[in-house]
């Protein structure tokens, strides 16, 4: 018997109290009273956008928020990433949560009292550059949500690493950068998180909902290059050559029957475009060589490797058809599928459910657009989901496409990535979803 019975209850309510779990009302109120500074946040960066490893300043904002919060904060990783862990206060597992923080090079057509103005320079020109991916928002959403954790932490087991990543779009020639480089600077050996978020506003649905589904959700992107060696003739005389041009649209023709004629496309979509084809120099002139540029989408590695076997295969006899060579080659660092872990997805789409209601979480397609967060994917199991930010008046059907210069985000859908977010993160932490 304690001889301060007072003193012993108060302290056991005292830590009770601290211990108590995170509940969905407080992360509404939470969310609620941050959300003018996160829209805030998200303006000041749609006005400054920066393209991929260029992201100098909004790296440094968001360290500075960071910062701020009294976390520890990790610059310069793969160039402008920032990384930061929050503690809680009870032992428990790492969690990763993760924004991209570039822009593109899209010269912006809205009429937002925000638009960018802003230049930069790509492939040796000056062009516009616009957040016309959402990055912005993802970027925002993820400084409002460490805020909140941070203020939580004492009641919250487990860590949580915020990832800032630059170069989701891809990187300058040349150059390295996002997902794969900040993994190989140790990304994972930070926290070693058994569990990884993300999320992307999109055009495609309206704001209040999100769509998410398990296994693969976004396709395997490998890009390729196809050099086809003809012979050089005068165009008068073409028997005395053999034409680049000709073989390259047989190659061209046949290569467009992979995916309509060879592949199992009940099992899995697939997809290959020729996108550039560059040859030949003057009218009667027989081109010598041909060279076309391309990009393959797939969902599983196997039929990845089947459909370039498929593609060597076309391009090496058909050229040899024509008496010309013809060689395949895939560009290295090709981003993979990118996978939700089903057991995780089926939490997070609970997680989901509670914060905004069944009907508002709809179950995703396949999409054939690829996401480098896929990386991290591959390495700690995932889920990633999208956030609608088409006005709930407009057709999301046919609003302006991610990447498009026109692509516009509802302001009300940030406040929903911000919310689901901490959902997921505090549901996952806590191990249940959070009461009402
Ligand atoms: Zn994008
Ligand atoms: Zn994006």
């Amino acid at each position: 018997m304690s001889k301060f019975p007072l003193l012993a209850s108060l302290l056991a309510f005292a830590t009770s109290a601290a211990q108590a779990d995170v509940t969905a009302a407080e992360l509404d109120a939470a969310a609620a009273t941050l959300e003018p500074r996160v829209v805030e946040w998200r303006r000041d960066f749609h006005l400054h956008p920066e393209l991929a490893n260029r992201e100098v300043r909004t790296s440094g904002k968001v360290a500075e928020h960071l910062r701020s919060l009294g976390l520890e904060v990790r610059t310069g990783m793969a160039h402008t990433g920032v990384v930061a862990v929050i503690e809680g206060g009870r032992p428990g597992p790492a969690i990763l949560l993760r924004a991209d923080m570039d822009a593109l090079p899209v010269a912006e057509k809205t009429d937002v009292p925000f638009r960018s103005t802003a230049t930069g320079e790509f492939r040796g020109r000056t062009v516009g550059v616009m957040h016309a991916c959402g990055h912005d928002a993802h970027t925002a959403i993820l400084m409002g949500v460490a805020e909140v954790l941070v203020k939580l932490r004492h009641r919250l087991p487990g860590k949580i690493v915020l990832v800032f990543q630059p170069a989701e779009e891809g990187v300058p020639e040349g150059e390295r950068g996002g997902a794969p480089l900040m993994l190989e600077e140790g990304l994972l050996d930070i926290a070693k998180p058994e569990a990884a978020f993300s999320l992307h506003v999109g055009s495609a649905l309206n704001t209040g909902t999100v769509a998410i589904r398990p296994g693969p959700l976004m396709a395997g992107s490998d890009f390729f290059r196809i050099v086809v060696t003809g012979r050089q003739s005068h165009g008068s005389r073409p028997w005395q050559g053999v034409d680049a041009i000709v073989t390259a649209t047989q190659i061209v023709n046949a290569l467009q029957t992979i995916v309509s004629r060879q592949v199992d496309i009940t099992e899995l979509p697939a997809v290959v475009s020729v996108g550039a084809i560059n040859g030949g120099v003057r009218h009667n002139i027989i081109a010598e060589t041909v060279e076309m540029l391309g990009t393959i989408r797939t969902f599983s590695p196997e039929m990845r490797q089947d459909i370039i076997d498929r593609m060597n295969r076309i391009v090496t006899n058909v050229a040899a058809a024509n008496g010309a060579t013809a060689q395949l080659e895939m560009m290295p660092a090709p981003n993979p599928v990118l996978v939700n872990d089903p057991a995780l997805t089926a939490r997070v789409t609970e997680s989901l459910r509670a914060v905004l209601g069944a009907d508002a979480v709809k179950t995703s397609g396949l999409l054939t657009v690829a996401e480098d967060f896929a990386h991290i994917a591959r390495a700690v199991p995932s889920a990633y989901y999208w956030v609608g930010v088409t006005p709930p008046a407009q057709d999301a059907r046919t609003a302006p496409d991610n990447h498009s210069d026109l692509f516009y985000v509802d302001e009300a859908g940030i406040f929903v990535g911000m919310r689901t977010l901490l959902g997921v993160a505090v549901d996952y932490l806590q191990a249940a979803p959070t009461a009402r």
